[in-house]
């Protein structure tokens, strides 16, 4: 198989499954991980860790602080007037020491006012107060006290109220505005009013009238109370290094108390918040949480409304902190999980490289050993012995059907081997036969043409023997007759009975060759040498036509045994055809020989010319009666003949023959004992 289908263009061999192999390993570190570390990352956030929830539980915590205080508060002057040194305070002297008390009192729980209130709106006897006036009464905290419940809630006192309680208080609590951009334009310069923790308790007075006690805290500018709202919101190390917990108090959208600093360390007093905000606390009643720009930095920032005793929202609630190093960690966060990540990766894929090779390596052995087997090289194996895993096992059973392929190959080629030598010997016999066919045929064949000649010459000769011995017989009356006279005529007599014996021969000859058993006349022994002397003369006149020189070599000793006749008719009859065959003139060789054929003893004698020749066509046909290349002049019977009277003696007749360069026959007689 061509190496492209092993090893496809550029190929992919193997290529594919490792890289496949390696996708499936890899895709959980590479692709799941990091969606899972995203995913959760992303989902640990929302749940606890991002800067808005933690913004949320922050503001919580500033919450509950700010409604612990004003349950304190409550709580402090319940106790109060539940005490007995302050019925005794009230009562003693006609309450000659109350004051005393009271402001003894107000310091000790950190009060910036404390004092009894009658139903009837006047206020006690001046205690702890600075300034004098009357004193509002329609807050509900009074009302709620007066009808026998304590209440605390935080409320807006405007510059008088403030100024009736305290001038101190009216001018603790005054504020310069500060511009402020993105804040809702105003015209204000400055923030009088004040924010404070309004607290009241129902008390008994010893006149039986109903009284209560009144004390509050102004926010404004107290920044005790907004530090302590601050370290408690964002103790140590609850904030990424670099971010600022802050803490503020706006009486509507005004800084009233706060640790946001202004430059220069300067506390943010007076600013006011953005517009935005205000517009969803203020407003829509509404906890903001996002990050807001406050003052003069991004603060992830959580505020919410504070409302009064009248349920008016008058004011807000903030926490928060800078965002740039929550967003710095978060980024730090997700580097240093991303570089983990990579170097996990980096880690482990060389890890797995090496794990996946040692897969690969079999299976690119036994992609070689195929590819070889396709190539022709049915000994490759991939010589994997360890098959203690799946691939090692898929391997050594790769080799056993190898091995087994292999086998099968052998038995295969073995068996076309047989198969081809079996045809191929078949193949021979048939050609023998075929030959053996043929030569049977064409023995067949001449046979037939002979035993035919024979019947037809045995009754033209036997038609022609009839006249003869009647033109014999009158012959001889003739003379008789003639007498003496017959002298005159000796010549022509003679003339007549030679020409009738000639006749007679030639007739006793044909019938010699038709039916040789018939006519076949005795045996004698002979030399050679001497037949063929006695052939010569009688072509003499043949030879003398064309110049051809004739050379004899009689070396045979032995002498043959053959009717003397037939032996000269075979001699004439191969010297007549070399002497045609050398019209321009040659020579003619004659030979003879002793010569042991196939044990036997016997005597050759050759007939060579230096004729014309013979072609191969020719040549496989001279033998046959009546083949003749000479048309008119010659019958085509003289080589069958000589054949067949050479062959009856147990000899052989044969020939070779070179086209223009001469023949030379070759007869050969066994010996006579
Ligand atoms: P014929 O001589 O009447 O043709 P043969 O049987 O004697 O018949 O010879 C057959 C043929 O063999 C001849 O016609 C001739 O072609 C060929 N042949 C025989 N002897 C020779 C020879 N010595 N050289 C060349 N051709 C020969
Ligand atoms: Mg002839």
């Amino acid at each position: 198989m061509p190496e492209a289908e092993t090893h496809e263009p550029g190929l992919r061999r193997g290529r594919s499954i490792r890289y496949r192999l390696l996708a499936i390993a890899l895709l959980p570190t590479l692709v799941i991980l990091p969606l899972l570390l995203v995913a959760t990352m992303a989902r640990w956030e929302t749940v606890r860790c991002s800067p808005d929830s933690k913004v949320n539980a922050d503001l919580t915590i500033a919450h509950q602080y700010l409604a612990r205080i004003l349950e304190n508060t409550g709580e402090h002057l319940s106790a109060l007037t539940g005490s007995v040194a302050f019925r005794e305070a009230a009562t003693r002297d006609g309450g000659a020491g109350l004051a005393a008390y009271l402001e003894e009192n107000r310091t000790r729980l950190g009060l910036d006012f404390l004092f009894l209130v009658r139903r009837d709106g006047v206020a006690t006897e001046p205690v702890g107060l600075a300034g004098q006036g009357r004193l509002r009464t329609d807050w509900p905290v009074f009302d709620a006290a007066l009808a026998g419940e304590p209440k605390t809630a935080i409320d807006i006192f405007s510059q008088q109220e403030l100024a009736a309680v305290s001038p101190e208080l009216a001018a603790r609590a005054k504020l310069e505005l500060v511009p402020t951009p993105n804040a809702v334009p105003t015209d204000r310069a400055s923030e009088t009013r004040g924010m404070v923790v309004h607290s009241a308790s129902p008390a008994s007075l010893p006149d039986g009238k109903d009284a209560a006690l009144v004390g509050g805290v102004l926010l404004n500018q107290n920044l005790v109370f907004i530090d302590t709202i601050n370290d408690l919101v964002y103790r140590a190390a609850s904030l990424p290094e670099g971010s600022q917990g802050t803490a503020t108090l706006f009486l509507e959208d005004v800084r009233i108390s706060t640790n946001v600093r202004l430059f220069e360390g300067k506390r943010a007093l007076g600013t006011r918040v953005s517009a935005a905000v205000r517009q969803t606390v203020l407003d829509e009643g509404r906890v903001w949480l996002d990050s807001a720009f406050v003052v003069n930095d991004w603060y992830v920032s959580a505020y919410e409304p504070i409302s009064d005793s009248f349920g008016r929202r008058i004011g807000m609630l903030y926490v928060g902190f800078l965002e740039a190093p929550f967003a710095r960690a978060k980024t730090e966060t997700i580097i240093g999980i991303v570089v983990a990540f990579l170097l996990v990766t980096a880690a482990s894929v060389p890890i797995f490289l090496r794990w996946a090779r040692a897969i690969f390596k079999p299976l690119e052995r036994m992609t070689g050993t195929i590819a070889k087997v396709e190539q022709g090289d049915l000994g490759a194996r991939s010589g994997l012995t360890d098959g203690s895993d799946e691939i090692g096992r898929v391997a050594v059973h790769l080799d056993s059907l190898l091995d087994q392929l292999q086998q099968r190959d052998r038995d295969l080629r073995r068996w076309n081997d047989e198969l081809n030598d079996r045809v191929a010997e078949h193949t021979r016999e048939l050609e023998l036969a075929n030959r053996q066919l043929e030569a049977t045929t064409k023995q067949l064949v001449m046979s037939e043409k002979l035993a035919a000649i024979g019947e037809i010459t045995a009754g033209v000769a036997h038609e022609i023997n009839n006249p003869i011995a009647v033109m014999q017989g009158n012959l001889d009356v003739v003379r008789s007759v003639l007498g003496d006279r017959a002298n005159d005529l000796s010549t022509e007599l003679r003339l007549i009975d030679e020409q009738i014996h000639r006749v007679s021969q030639i007739v006793t000859k044909l019938l010699q060759f038709a039916k040789p058993e018939e006519y076949a006349g005795y045996v004698e022994r002979h030399h050679v040498a001497g037949v063929i002397s006695d052939c010569l003369p009688l072509v003499q006149h043949l030879l003398g036509k064309a110049d051809i020189e004739i050379e004899r070599d009689d070396g045979a000793t032995r002498q043959v045994l053959m009717n003397r006749t037939e032996l000269q008719q075979v001699l004439i009859n191969l010297i007549v055809n070399a002497i045609h065959a050398m019209p321009d003139g040659g020579t003619l060789r004659l030979v003879s020989r002793d010569e042991t054929r196939d044990g036997h003893d016997g005597i050759r004698v050759d007939v060579e010319d230096t004729g014309i020749g013979m072609t191969s066509d020719v040549l496989a046909r001279i033998f046959d009666p009546f083949f003749t290349t000479k048309r008119r002049q010659g019958t085509g019977l003289g080589l069958s003949i000589s054949q067949t009277l050479v062959r009856r003696q147990g000899g052989a007749l044969t020939v070779e023959s070179e086209p223009g360069k001469g023949t030379s026959f070759s007869i050969w007689l066994p010996e006579a004992n």
